[in-house]
Parts: structure tokens; sequence; C-alpha cells
């Protein structure tokens, strides 16, 4: 169990998580980390079994605690097929045949891989009312210790309740050699956080919604961090690796303890998880989604940007105000690190700052621009912006092999 004391209305937060281990080498402890379970059924994919499954399924083996594998073809989307598999392969057959009995379930679900991974082990989990626990391969999104999956059912990406990871483990070393369109993606995700905690201070103020501060200066911690150290990230440095990393989970986690997504996502996710949506509308595998962040939130900033130029607002400006200078560093950023962007398209870019207002319940500053009338004519004034000042290359130009 993990908690923290902090001075909103709650007073203090939990969540049922056992353990989260970031190091380097981390997977060497797998086996003590879940010395608790007795059968353990391990899921992963090709890529993630060379790179780190085969050496937990080594250490489960020799310890002990191993039911049985299941390796997906990769990439393993997380779809309905691969979460079917899952289910099927989650139960042994006993080895007399008994009318009366069903399968002989495992006692735990340990997923290794990335978010795609996780989100399946994660349904699983959450239907069956097994622990699950994942290993990291990728510090690619901050999903790792959310509560949330995001599914692709049919044509619609839907996102389903689930459970929470009870371990995390993060070898650093493995990590740090994930492909790099990944890592960017990871740092897209945290860049993200200034704008959502922005969001989330606005509506505390304007609509009295539930806010804690001291959620709020953990995630902003971590976002400095990440800001610092991520013109290392090219170089695959392992303290930017782990503070990517840290970061991440660390916004999971605060997601968990106040039970809102607000301290991980505001304006910027709202913006680029429609692009994410018009893609599987269009029958496309969606981008990865914290490269789709990255480039929404140069979007958000430019918006917010914009209104506390032109708006006469004073009490919502106070509010923005100290986060100027972080946006700042978001552009410096970006001049080293170069996230390349996936949307270069002037109407699929506006398109999405419109929609994204209504992509869940949530008021966001696209909100508020449209209270007051002006969505639309910002949503085409920063377009322009955006490109001139953070857009170097498509995603595809950069990482053409990339599927
Ligand atoms: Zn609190
Ligand atoms: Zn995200």
């Amino acid at each position: 169990m993990m908690q923290i004391k902090c001075n909103c209305e709650v007073g203090h937060h939990e969540i049922p998580v056992k353990t989260i281990e970031v190091s380097e080498h981390a997977i060497e402890k797998v086996a003590d980390i879940l010395k608790e379970y007795k059968r353990i059924f391990f899921v992963t994919d090709e890529n993630c079994y060379k790179v780190a499954g085969k050496r937990v399924e080594e250490l489960l083996s020799e310890a002990g605690i191993l039911s049985h594998t299941l390796v997906l073809p990769s990439p393993a989307l997380p779809n309905a097929e691969n979460i079917g598999k899952v289910l099927i392969e989650a139960g042994r057959d006993r080895e007399v045949y008994d009318i009366n009995a069903f399968s002989y379930n495992p006692d735990y679900i340990l997923g290794v891989g990335g978010g795609s991974i996780n989100d399946t082990c994660r349904i699983v989990s959450y239907r069956l009312g097994l622990e699950y626990g994942i290993v990291g391969t990728a510090p690619s999104m901050d999903g790792y210790a959310s509560v949330v999956a995001p599914l692709l059912n049919g044509k619609a990406k839907i996102v389903y309740t689930c459970s929470i990871a009870r371990h995390i483990i993060i070898d650093l070393n493995v990590n740090a050699e994930a492909p790099m369109p990944l890592l960017l993606s990871g740092l897209g995700d945290m860049m993200g956080k200034y704008v959502a905690l922005l969001d989330w201070e606005i509506s505390h103020y304007l609509n009295n919604e539930y806010y804690c501060g001291t959620v709020r200066d953990m995630v902003m911690d971590a976002t400095n961090a990440v800001v610092e150290a991520g013109p290392k990230l090219g170089d695959r440095d392992i303290e930017t690796i782990r503070r990517v990393s840290e970061g991440l989970i660390l916004s999971g986690e605060c997601m968990a303890y106040t039970g809102t997504s607000r301290p991980a996502s505001g304006t910027e996710h709202m913006i680029g998880q429609t692009w994410e949506v018009f893609d599987v509308k269009e029958g496309k595998v969606p981008n990865l989604h914290g490269i789709e962040v990255g480039e929404g939130t140069y979007a958000a900033i430019e918006l917010f940007r914009k209104f506390y130029r032109e708006s006469d607002d004073e009490p919502v400006k106070k509010i923005v105000e100290p986060y100027l200078p972080l946006f700042d560093k978001l552009e410096e950023l970006q001049k080293i690190v170069q996230l390349p962007f996936t949307v270069t398209d002037k109407k699929r870019f506006v398109d999405a700052i419109i929609a994204g207002r209504t992509f869940r319940v949530r008021y966001t500053l696209l909100q508020y621009l449209y209270d007051h009338g002006k969505l639309e004519e910002y949503a085409d004034a920063v377009y322009d912006t955006v490109m001139e000042k953070y857009f170097y290359r498509t995603f595809k130009e950069q990482f053409p092999d990339w599927e």
C-alpha cells in the first residue's frame, strides 16, 4: 500500500500498489519481488520477450513460481483479439478432467512490455480478479500505474476501468535501449503535465472543482526534473531515462491517488487524443500517444499565450502567469529534442482543437474559449505559430520504418 498525506479535503490518499522498483538491472530482482505468489501467468510479446521477457521467465522458473508463458505476436495491440487470447490462455486444464471443476487458474498475471501489454494484462486482471504487475520495457506513456485502459474494440477506442498494477518494475538498462520513438513518446507525455496542472488550477478556481495541491506539486516537481534532463534523452542517458520513467509512473500514481486524471491530462491530451480518435475512425493504427500529446502540448501552450496576451480576465491570467516561464522552457527543449509531429495538415490540426473540447467531460482552456465565443478563432490562429516555431519534421520522415 502506498500513501501520501496532504492538505486537500481528502487529507490522505492511498493506492494498493506494493512495489515500484526503478533501477539499473531491476529485472534481476523480479523473483524476489514476486515471491508471495506461486503460479504466475507470464504475458509478453515477441519483441519484449527478446529484450527482457526471456530473462524474467528464467528467473520465475528458477524460483518455482512460473505457471506458464504466453508470447503474443509483435506488435501486440490492446485489441479484443489479444485480450481474448490472454483470457483463453490464462487458465490451465487439470491433468484429469473433472466435470465439476473449472480450469486451474494462476494466482498472478505478470506482463513484460510497454503500454499495450500493460493495458491487455490489466483488463484481464480486473475481469478475473487476479492481481497483476508489469515489467516495463519502455518509458513511453504514463499508463503503468493507471487505473484505466484505452482498448481497441472493433473500430472504437474505449477507455475501460481496470485494476492498478501491484508491482511496477523498470529496468533502466532495458528502458534506455528502447526504440527512440518510444523514448520520445514518454517525454512528450511528460511535457504535457504543465498544461494539465494549469487547466486543473483554472477549473478549481472557476468551478470549485476538487483539487489537491500536494499532488499538483508532486507532478510539477517530476515534470521539472524531466524537462531539465530532456536534452540528454537522445543520448539514452540513464539519469534522463530514470527521470522520465519515474515521472510517468508518478503521474499514473497521482491519478490513482486523486481518482481523476486531472494531474496528468488537460487541453494537450484532449487535442492529442482527438487525433488518435480520427485515426481509429479511419481504420488506421493510431500514432504513439506521447508523440501526439507532445504536439498537442505545443498547441496548448500557444493557446494559453494568446489568451494571456489578449484577455482582460485578470484572475485567470494570474493563474496562467507562473506557467509562462515553464512554457518558455518547453519551447527551448523543442529546439534541442525536435520532437517529430504527426499532424501537419491545417484542417486536421484545427478540427482537433475544436472537437477536442468535448473529447471528454472536462473543463479546460478549450471550454473557456468556447464559452467566450473564441475557440474557432484561436484554433485557426495558433496553427501557423505552432508550425513556424516547433515543427522540424514529421514522424514518418524521421522514423520511416515505424509501424
Ligand atoms: Zn490530497
Ligand atoms: Zn498521456
